[in-house]
């Protein structure tokens, strides 16, 4: 399971790097390939789950600090478009720690959220809660990647606020 302080350390965006490049390789795709198993188990240890504009407002609700920032996968594809990530408690005062996320009130997340295009955000677990709500970018993203190979990650709705 991955840990605020992977996220607050970069660590995150080095596994997630690690995980593209076998995702990419197609060919290291083969069921029992130990290389992509233990991609796979990371991946589903997030248990990422795609979520509502209202749902993610529910979430930022119910949420005692919040901060924005960019998504952490895009340290990966800079050429990519900006699409912003609200972190939640323990992970926004982390993010916010480590220079990559600024607090922001609620409100201002909530706004956030209402001015993404697609309105759908992917919810990842974070050191056993859902304190991440992405505004994925699809064509980069490492849980999309992991589906378009055969993993299935996402799963249905494991907590009961969302
Ligand atoms: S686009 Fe996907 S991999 Fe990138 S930060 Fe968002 S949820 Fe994570």
């Amino acid at each position: 399971m991955s840990t605020t302080d992977d996220y607050r350390t970069g660590k995150i965006v080095e596994g997630i790097r690690k995980a593209e490049m076998v995702l990419d390789s197609r060919s290291a795709l083969a069921a029992g390939d130990p290389a992509f198993e233990r991609i796979r188990e990371k991946i589903v240890a997030f248990r990422p789950v795609w979520i509502t504009a209202e749902q993610a407002a529910e979430l930022i609700r119910q949420a005692e600090i919040v901060a924005v920032g960019e998504r952490v996968c895009r340290a990966l594809h800079p050429e990519s478009p900006v699409t912003q990530t609200v972190f939640l408690d323990e992970l926004a005062e982390a993010m916010a720690e480590a220079g990559k996320a600024g607090i922001v009130t609620a409100a201002a997340a909530m706004q956030v959220v209402n001015r993404q295009s697609r309105q759908r955000f992917i919810a990842s677990m974070v050191s056993g809660r859902y304190l991440e709500l992405c505004a994925v970018w699809p064509p980069d993203c490492v849980f999309c990647k992991a589906e378009r190979a055969g993993v299935r990650c996402f799963g249905e709705h494991r907590d009961s606020r969302i």
